[in-house]
């Protein structure tokens, strides 16, 4: 992990450093907790091509989980699976477990390589209409198309939209403005609005970025790795109608055990904030079995959430993390912030 620069660094470094001291106390011993559960998406070496920086957020290089695995093995952590979480036994503590959402390729060509190394089990959810191939990964062929092309047209609800972007920040700009548009535009119209930005060649192009039913039972046969469900499409479970948020859950648990032979017991909420998920969707997951489900919402895991295990929380992993910064999550500081001052 990198050195702590730029102001906030400073700060973080700052309060990791008078908190190290102390080994975290005092926050520690209320905040800290008895383990993490991590969360990434995909593992890749950093491209030479130009990247924009809001997709950006959801890659870690291998190097990046490599020193994250060390830092916690430095200090004698536990890594348990999934499975270790529940049932009479209590895990072992403290324990830091790795997950990855929605099935990208990459976990398989570079996560999986490197959990081998160091012997550390971990866990994939995977959104089905991946390997379906129904997905639209949008916010990739925006990228692709914003970087190769300095003119977007395009006609929609009647109206023509011309943009250029010729520079790196202009390109910036336009990537957020465009992804917002889309991301705010009501599902019903989404499609619409897609097919008059895009070709379906650039629609589905980065696809292959994403894991096929072999390899997701492939993995499945691989001793260090849990699969989990994460739904069929993707979608904000609360604001389905009950029979819609029935099925994007059980459909998706169902199609994993198809194609892999394997009972799922474990699920993430897509987007997994509280306004994603409620009490409706826990009924669903405890109809289907489902033994353990993890959100984002961003704490560490205490003797107490254990007894929640349809809503386990989740610290998002990101390459601006340092070693402070995990020191910092560590001693319950920054999920103390992150949930201002609730436990
Ligand atoms: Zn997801």
């Amino acid at each position: 992990m990198k050195q702590a620069t730029g102001l906030k660094k400073k700060a973080i470094h700052i309060s990791a450093r008078a908190l190290q001291l102390t080994n975290g106390l005092p926050f520690k011993a209320v905040y800290g907790g008895i383990g993490h559960i991590l969360m990434f998406h995909r593992v890749l070496p950093r491209s030479k091509e130009m990247r924009l920086w809001p997709n950006a957020y959801l890659e870690v290089t291998p190097e990046f989980v490599e020193d994250v695995i060390k830092y916690f093995q430095k200090l004698k952590y536990k890594f348990p699976a999934l499975d270790e979480l529940t049932g009479t036994k209590s895990p072992p503590k403290p324990f830091v477990l790795f997950t990855f959402d929605d099935g990208y390729k990459d976990n398989l060509t570079f996560a999986l390589p490197l959990m081998k190394k160091y012997n550390v089990p971990f866990a994939i959810y995977i959104t089905t209409n991946f390997p379906d191939r129904k997905a639209i990964l949008w916010w990739d062929a925006l990228e692709k198309k914003i970087l190769n092309q300095d003119k977007i047209n395009f006609s929609f609800n009647g109206q023509k939209y011309e943009f250029t972007a010729y520079t790196l920040a202009e390109k910036e700009r336009l990537f957020e403005l465009l992804h917002n548009q889309i991301q705010t535009t009501p599902a019903t119209k989404k499609t619409e609005l897609l097919k008059s930005i895009f070709t379906t060649e650039e629609l589905s192009e980065p696809l292959h970025t994403v894991l096929s039913w072999d390899e997701i039972k492939q993995l499945a046969n691989e001793q260090l790795v849990t699969i989990g469900a994460h739904t069929v499409s993707h979608p904000r479970l609360s604001q389905l109608s009950n029979e819609q948020a029935e099925q994007e859950i059980t459909q998706s648990i169902k199609l994993i055990e198809q194609h892999t032979g394997k009972k799922i017991k474990h699920f993430a909420y897509p987007f997994g904030d509280t306004q994603s998920f409620g009490q409706r969707e826990i009924n669903i997951l405890k109809l289907n079995n489902i033994q353990t489900a993890t959100t984002t919402l961003s704490k560490n895991i205490t003797r107490q959430s254990l007894k929640y295990p349809l809503t386990l929380p989740r610290i998002a992993v990101g390459m601006s993390m340092t070693e402070d910064t995990f020191d910092l999550i560590r001693y319950g500081v920054i999920p103390m912030i992150r949930n201002r001052g609730r436990r």
